[in-house]
């Protein structure tokens, strides 16, 4: 059976608001679109936040058995400074201050893009569409809305008439907004304003004179609006209705609500079944944001050279920090956070590296109430990210797996009585939930393997332990294999203080 019958998903669906029974359109398959970053700087944190959040659902999906078509866009033309219809491109901007060629802004931060990506152990997506290699689209895309009369031309450049499509099917309802509300709070038009109304979005602009990036059109020479490619590339790949689609909250409005009202405009389908927002990384309560001064970039994070940060942490830190909290909260940065997440990251792989050096499970008497006990805590684990993907309390039942398997390693005895297969199944999906859904891999931290540390810390508190509990102890035999394996030489053992050092 297919785990996701076994474990059956909940996603909380922010078009109906609903915590919901996730069904896609199409049995065991999956469509889900994200919006990609616009390339004219290098990622932060926040960003990275938003990303990692989808990099869980397609991961789950996948896990659960089903096959994703997951489709994140490259926004290279089109957002405008300001995020709305007026100013510079974000990217023409970029490449006349640095005195490049557009698309050279555009490569240079999408490599920088793809390699933060792969720091922090992110999957490329299924297909990474971008806006400029989609013009055609948009333009057929824009041709649709204004036959069906939901869109006007002025001067070379088009704009989606909310009013009208108001009139037909309401405008907000992913965002909770009211036209009539949206209308009295928006400034009067003056005499100068191509728009009919002040809610209107451009789908195309005329480019004006030394404008650098522009394509031929019905209307004459401009480019798309912001929102629209993201309407053309999701229903392109795949299809008018398809099942999620994402990105960050701060998306929401005008941009989601925009792409929703184009895909109705333009054909009667509004896009996905499922929307789901991840929610922002702050700092003191502020959103983390380029513009406020408080984005670390990961270079600075990695070496902690930044005013906000005490020391620099790994990416694996990072990612387990993030992991930490579900993803439609809020996060806020801080050190003590990315200090205990560092603690967890490490006291979870040390666990699984300590997996090998268990003996078998099953050879003695076994013992089905406690094996029906072990198992129930990977399926807490399941059951919990299958929870609108509970990464926060998958966590903390992940680290219950991990302390049975700590003191399995203590006490042989206690795994001599769990059934074999149940402990082999929990296993794999103790693993598999490590490394595949939650993307943690084992790291290299100055320059020793994190496997070797975890090893090291394994057996110092299990020193530590004996210490404790007695006076005169004597170390087992095992014990002092397994130091000698991570490479720890006990210097004095004597009444019952010791002293160590690590090779
Ligand atoms: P942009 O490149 O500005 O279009 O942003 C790329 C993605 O990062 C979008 O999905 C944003 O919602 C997201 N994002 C921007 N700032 C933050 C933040 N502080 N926390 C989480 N996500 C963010
Ligand atoms: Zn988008």
């Amino acid at each position: 059976m297919s785990l996701y019958k076994q474990y059956p998903l909940s996603v909380q669906n922010n078009l109906t608001k609903q915590k919901e029974q996730f069904e896609p359109l199409s049995e065991g398959k999956v469509g889900m679109y994200v919006c990609g970053p616009t390339v004219y700087s290098d990622v932060h944190l926040g960003n990275v936040r938003t990303f990692s959040s989808f990099d869980i659902v397609y991961r789950y999906l996948t896990y659960l058995g089903y096959k994703v078509r997951y489709v994140r866009n490259i926004t290279d033309v089109g957002h405008l400074v300001g995020d709305a219809d007026e100013g510079e491109d974000k990217i023409a901007k970029k490449a006349r201050l640095d005195q490049l060629e557009p698309m050279e802004v555009v490569q240079k931060y999408t490599n920088g893009f793809h390699d933060v990506m792969q720091l922090f152990n992110l999957l490329p997506p299924s297909i990474e569409p971008t806006a400029t290699g989609h013009i055609i689209e948009q333009i057929e895309f824009i041709q649709k809305i204004i036959s069906n009369g939901y869109a006007y031309e002025v001067d070379g450049s088009v704009y989606f008439d909310v009013k009208k499509y108001n009139e037909d099917q309401p405008y907000g309802e992913l965002s909770g907004r009211n036209v009539e509300d949206m209308m009295s709070n928006t400034r009067e038009l003056t005499g100068q304003d191509q728009k009919k109304n002040q809610l209107d979005f451009a789908l195309w602009k005329k480019a004006q004179s030394g404008h650098l990036m522009k394509w031929s059109s019905p209307w004459g020479e401009g480019f798309p609006g912001w929102h629209l490619e993201c309407s053309a590339m999701s229903t392109k790949y795949l299809g008018l209705d398809f099942d999620i689609h994402g990105g960050g909250m701060d998306l929401k409005f005008p941009h989601h609500e925009a792409e929703i009202a184009q895909n109705k405009g333009c054909s009667g389908h509004g896009g996905a079944k499922y929307w789901i927002h991840g929610n922002m990384l702050t700092v003191n309560g502020r959103k983390m944001a380029k513009s406020e001064g408080n984005g670390f970039t990961p270079e600075e994070l990695l070496t902690g050279n930044h005013k906000l940060l005490d020391r620099g942490y790994s990416a694996m830190t990072v990612r387990f920090f993030m992991l930490m909290s579900h993803y439609a909260s809020t996060l806020d940065f801080s050190n003590e956070a990315l200090q205990a997440a560092e603690k967890g990251y490490k006291r979870l792989m040390a666990s699984v590296n300590l997996i090998e050096k268990l003996p078998a499970a099953g050879s003695g008497n076994v013992d089905q109430t406690k094996s029906a006990e072990f198992k129930g805590i990977i399926e807490k684990v399941l059951t919990d990210l299958s929870d609108d993907f509970n990464t926060a309390k998958a966590i903390a039942s992940l680290f219950e797996v991990s302390s049975r398997i700590n003191s399995f390693y203590q006490n042989p005895s206690d795994l001599a009585v769990i059934d074999k297969a149940i402990f082999d199944e929990t296993i794999k999906h103790f693993r598999g939930v490590i490394s595949d859904v939650l993307g943690l891999r084992n790291e290299v931290v100055g320059g020793q393997d994190a496997e070797v540390l975890g090893g090291v810390m394994d057996v110092l508190i299990e020193l530590r332990k004996q210490a404790k509990f007695s006076k005169n102890y004597a170390l087992s035999d095992k014990i002092r294999d397994d130091l000698k394996e991570v490479g720890v030489q006990i210097k004095d053992e004597k009444g019952g203080e010791m002293s160590y050092s690590i090779d």
